[in-house]
C-alpha cells in the first residue's frame, strides 16, 4: 500500500503491539502519523500474547494484589546481575499499572490477574487473547486518523546533518521503493528472534533453538537505527519457551497444542542427555528461561516415558500442573493416540522400544539402562539426592513400552541490540540521543533484562511494548 503523504509528524516502523500503543497515542495528540507494517496483517507476534505486566492496575487493585514496587525493582534488578537499567526499570514499574488502564480505557478486555510459576503477579490475560487487543488498538488509531501502509516496510533512516530527516520505504509485493519525510521515527520491528544471523552470535546453541515467533522479527529495528548512528548495546535475553518437541521436518507452531509435547516438556518427568545421562532437576520447568538453558547445555536431550505414565496421564492426571499451554489442564486424553499416530507416521523426534535396552540401543543412550535403574532407586528412596528435584515429580520407568521424545527449545523473543534513554530516544555509542530516533517494544527491551529474559515478571515484553510505545511518543511535538 502506498503512503497518502509525502511528509508526517512521524513514522511508526512495525504495526506490533509496540508500534499500535504508540499510533494510539499519536493519534491522542493529533500527530499526523503513518505505520508502516511490512507484513499483510496488523499486530505481529502481539496477535499471540497472553497477557501484559502491570504493577497497581484497576485490576489488581479490584483483587486485592498489592506489591512492593521497591522490592520489585530490587529483585529483578538482582535477576539481570544488574545488567538491566534500574531506572528504565523503574519507570517501567511505575507506569505500568497506567498502561494496563490506558489499555482497559480504549477497550482492551482482561480476563485475570496474577502469577505464573515463583513469579511477581503481575500478568493480566487479554480476554480472547492478543489478537483481541491488537484489534481494540488497530480500530482506535484508524478511528483518530492515523494512516497504516500494510506490506509496506522501512528500508533505511535519512539523516540530515545528525538529525532524522525521513525514511526509505519498501513496497514487499512490488519491491518499489520511495522516500517520506519526517523529522521523528519510531521502531518498533519486534526484535531479533527470526535472525538466524544474529541469533548465532548470541548462543552456540543455535541448532536447536525453535523460533515460535510469526518470523518477521528479524532484528530490521536494530539494523536501521546502527546505520543511522546508534550504539550496538547488549544483545540481552532470549525468551526461551522451555522445551519443546525438536521436529527437524515441520514448524513449532504444529505442536503447541500438542499433549506428548507437554508431556515430555512440562511434566518433569525423566530428562537425559546424547549418552543418557540425566542431567538437571527435571522440575526446572517451573522456570521456562532456566529450563531452556539447561536443555541447550546438553548436545540432544531426550525426554523419557513408559508406558505407566502414559497411562497415569491419560487417565489418572497429570505429575505436575501445565502452565502456559493450550492443552488441556486436567488430563492427556489424546497422548496414547498421539503417540501411535507419531510412531506410525515415522516421525523421528520420537523413538519406541520395547524395552529400556533396546531404546538405548535405538538412540546409542549407552548410560541409559544404567541411568534408569539408578534414577528408580531415588523414587523408590523418596528424594532427589542427585539434583534436588521435588518428591511429588518423582516417577519411576518400569513398564514398557518405552519412548524417547527428542527436545529442543522454543524461543518467544530476542530483546536487546539498542540503548534507549528514558524517554525511549534511541543512543549513539556516547550515550546522547540520535536527534528524531525512538524505539519501543522488542527492540529496545534489552534495557530490562540481564542474560535472560525476566520469566519472574510475568508479561514484561507486552507490558513494555504497551508501555514504551506510549512512552516514545510523549516526547515528540
Ligand atoms: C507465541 C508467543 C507468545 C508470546 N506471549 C507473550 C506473553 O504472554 N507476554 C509477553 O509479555 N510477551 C509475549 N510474547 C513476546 C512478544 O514478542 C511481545 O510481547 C510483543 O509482541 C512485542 O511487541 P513488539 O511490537 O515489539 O513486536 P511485534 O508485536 O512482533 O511487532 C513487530 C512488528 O513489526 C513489523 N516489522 C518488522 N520489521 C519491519 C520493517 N522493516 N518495516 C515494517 N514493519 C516491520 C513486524 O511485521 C511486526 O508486525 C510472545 C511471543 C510469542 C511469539
Amino acid at each position: 500500500m502506498i503512503p497518502k503523504q509525502s511528509q508526517y509528524d512521524l513514522v511508526i516502523v512495525g504495526g506490533g503491539l509496540a508500534g499500535l500503543a504508540a499510533a494510539v497515542s499519536a493519534g491522542e495528540k493529533h500527530l499526523t502519523t503513518l505505520v508502516l507494517e511490512k507484513g499483510r496483517t496488523i499486530g505481529g507476534d502481539g496477535n499471540y500474547v497472553e497477557g501484559a505486566m502491570g504493577v497497581d492496575s484497576y485490576l489488581q487493585k479490584q483483587t486485592g494484589i498489592h506489591i512492593d514496587r521497591t522490592k520489585l525493582l530490587q529483585s529483578e534488578l538482582d535477576y539481570s546481575h544488574y545488567e538491566a537499567s534500574a531506572p528504565h526499570l523503574k519507570k517501567l514499574i511505575d507506569q505500568s499499572g497506567a498502561t494496563i488502564d490506558w489499555l482497559h480505557d480504549l477497550g482492551v478486555k482482561f480476563s485475570k490477574v496474577g502469577g505464573q510459576g515463583k513469579s511477581w503477579p503481575t500478568i493480566h490475560s487479554f480476554a480472547g487473547g492478543g489478537h483481541a487487543a491488537v484489534t481494540v488498538l488497530f480500530e482506535k488509531a484508524q478511528a483518530l486518523g492515523i494512516e497504516f501502509a500494510m506490506s509496506t516496510g522501512a528500508e533505511r533512516v535519512l539523516m540530515e546533518n545528525g538529525q532524522v530527516a525521513g525514511l526509505v520505504v519498501m513496497n514487499e509485493a512490488t519491491g518499489q521503493t520511495r522516500d517520506l519525510k519526517t523529522n521523528n521515527v519510531i521502531l518498533a520491528t519486534g526484535g531479533y528472534v527470526d535472525n538466524p544471523e544474529l541469533i548465532q552470535k548470541r548462543t552456540p546453541f543455535f541448532k536447536r533453538l525453535l523460533s515460535v515467533s510469526d518470523g518477521k522479527s528479524t532484528g530490521d529495528g536494530m539494523q536501521l537505527a546502527w546505520q543511522a548512528g546508534a550504539a550496538h548495546y547488549q544483545m540481552g535475553a532470549i525468551q526461551y519457551g522451555g522445551g519443546a518437541i525438536y521436529d527437524r521436518q515441520q514448524p513449532p507452531f504444529v505442536h503447541m497444542a500438542s499433549q506428548l509435547a507437554a508431556a515430555a516438556t512440562q511434566e518433569a518427568i525423566l530428562w537425559v542427555n546424547e549418552r543418557g545421562e540425566r542431567f538437571v532437576n527435571e522440575d526446572v520447568n517451573d522456570n521456562m528461561c532456566h529450563a531452556g538453558g539447561a536443555i541447550l547445555t546438553q548436545a540432544r536431550t531426550f525426554s523419557i516415558l513408559d508406558q505407566a505414565a502414559i497411562d497415569h496421564l491419560t487417565h489418572v492426571g497429570l505429575y505436575k500442573e501445565v502452565g502456559n499451554s493450550p492443552v488441556s489442564p486436567d488430563k492427556f486424553d489424546q497422548l496414547q493416540t498421539e503417540l501411535e499416530h507419531d510412531t506410525a507416521s515415522g516421525a523421528k523426534y520420537l523413538t519406541k522400544g520395547a524395552t529400556v535396552e533396546e531404546l538405548a540401543e535405538k538412540l546409542n543412550l549407552v548410560q541409559l539402562p544404567e541411568t534408569i535403574a539408578h534414577y528408580n532407586q531415588l523414587v523408590a528412596s523418596g528424594a532427589d539426592a542427585d539434583f534436588g528435584k521435588a518428591a511429588p515429580y518423582l516417577t519411576g520407568l518400569s513398564q514398557g513400552p518405552f519412548y524417547a521424545v527428542e527436545l529442543g527449545v522454543g524461543m518467544a523473543c530476542a530483546l536487546g541490540g539498542l540503548r534507549v534513554d528514558e524517554a525511549n530516544a534511541v543512543l549513539n555509542s556516547h550515550g546522547y540521543p540520535v536527534p528524531g530516533l525512538y524505539a519501543a517494544g522488542n527492540d529496545a527491551a534489552g534495557m530490562l533484562v540481564g542474560d535472560t529474559y525476566a520469566v519472574t515478571l510475568p508479561g514484561s515484553t507486552a507490558g513494555y511494548a504497551a508501555f514504551s510505545g506510549r512512552n516514545a511518543v510523549q516526547q515528540i511535538k
